[in-house]
């Protein structure tokens, strides 16, 4: 993206009714962008927009990681999010021999110059048999987990060659939420937390479980904006152009934002005798129309995952509510009685605590 472009996106975000903006540099890769164009795109953003209370955030794979760029990252407070899948033998067998050696060297850099790095584990139908090996690994090093479930790839001769089946990844959503509160105060896995503020608050917490359309934009190289990163580079989702500043009403009214409109009232419809419809709005629209076109011929694709997950969430937190001890009013009143091991409620308090 040139820096002419970054600017229309000022001109254009500007008057955009809303008092928030967060900004993801995404790629392909965002850093071969290079430090001259962070050192000048990050000012132009922060005080072009201030009113906005920029935020930005970063994935990329770190390889072009430098420490020219991590400063001026770390400057502007830029979150990052990488991806491994777990050891080093795991994640070069599904990205490529040296994969995990480059992005380690990237981690140090970022690391040393006080960056937040996350990593992003894509489970695929073959990691997944190593669930145990992958958990253990971030948790002896620290690292916050942040599950990704491979789904077919709309680019490939062979699409379900790594896609992770609805069932696994609801088993495996039950695993990582047994594993979380087993290590409570080791380990983060943002997946659980999410969807248990979800299930808690009774609303959608993360794009994912929301109606995204029309909070969420992507702008592409060029300057076309899409409904969210994950369409860029499809020139049928392409909703407009930065230069010519269109209003939220404009970009909705295209022809991609009514698809991404007409799957907010497909799911009231498809959805509507589901008890988790609230917190879940039929999932992620991407993953439910970019396969089709654009056509409304189901949910999310990991609806049964979803549901497996949020049955399990709701039972035990209706049962940790339920069979709570009750405080006798007596002068002695019973003491609560100890949990073997902390419960979704637990973790719960540990989220609200922060
Ligand atoms: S399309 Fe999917 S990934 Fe994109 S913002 Fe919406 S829910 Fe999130
Ligand atoms: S769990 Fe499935 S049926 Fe229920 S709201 Fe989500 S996508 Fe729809």
């Amino acid at each position: 993206m040139s820096i002419d472009t970054v600017r229309d996106v000022v001109a254009w975000l500007k008057d955009f009714p809303t008092d928030r903006v967060t900004f993801t540099f995404h790629g392909g890769e965002p850093l071969l962008a290079g430090a001259g164009f962070y050192r000048e795109a990050l000012p132009l953003l922060t005080e072009g927009l201030h009113d906005l209370n920029p935020e930005f955030a970063m994935q990329t794979n770190l390889w072009r990681m430098t420490s020219e760029i991590a400063q001026i990252l770390a400057e502007y407070h830029v979150p990052i999010g990488s991806s491994i899948d777990g050891p080093e033998t795991i994640t070069d067998s599904q990205r490529g021999t040296g994969y995990f050696e480059k992005t380690m060297r990237g981690y140090d850099i970022a690391k040393a110059h006080g960056l937040n790095v996350r990593f992003i584990c894509t489970f695929t139908n073959k990691s997944v048999k190593h669930r145990q090996e992958i958990f253990d690994f971030f948790l002896k090093n620290g690292y916050t987990l942040k599950l990704h479930p491979a789904l077919p790839s709309l680019r490939s001769e062979n699409p379900k060659q790594w896609a992770l089946p609805p069932e696994e990844y609801g088993e495996l959503l039950v695993y990582l939420l047994d594993k979380s509160l087993e290590h409570i105060q080791d380990i983060d896995v943002m997946n659980i937390n999410d969807l248990c503020r979800c299930v808690f608050t009774r609303r959608g917490t993360v794009c994912t479980y929301v109606d995204c359309m029309g909070s969420t934009f992507a702008v592409g190289p060029d300057g076309s904006i899409y409904p969210c990163y994950r369409f860029v580079g499809m020139p049928e989702w392409v909703m407009a152009h930065v230069r010519d500043r269109p209003t939220r009403e404009a970009l909705m009214q295209s022809e991609s934002g009514k698809r991404m409109v007409a799957f907010s009232a497909y799911v009231d419809v498809a959805c509507k005798d589901c008890s988790h419809i609230k917190y879940c709005r039929g999932g992620c629209p991407y993953n439910a129309i970019a396969p089709s076109g654009g056509s409304l011929d189901g949910v999310d694709p990991h609806c049964t995952a979803y549901k497996r997950i949020f049955n399990e969430l709701n039972e035990r937190m209706n049962k940790e509510m339920f069979e709570a001890p009750i405080m006798e009013m007596t002068p002695y009143p019973s003491k609560p009685r100890k949990s073997a091991k902390p419960g979704v409620m637990a973790l719960m308090r540990k989220l609200v605590s922060r």
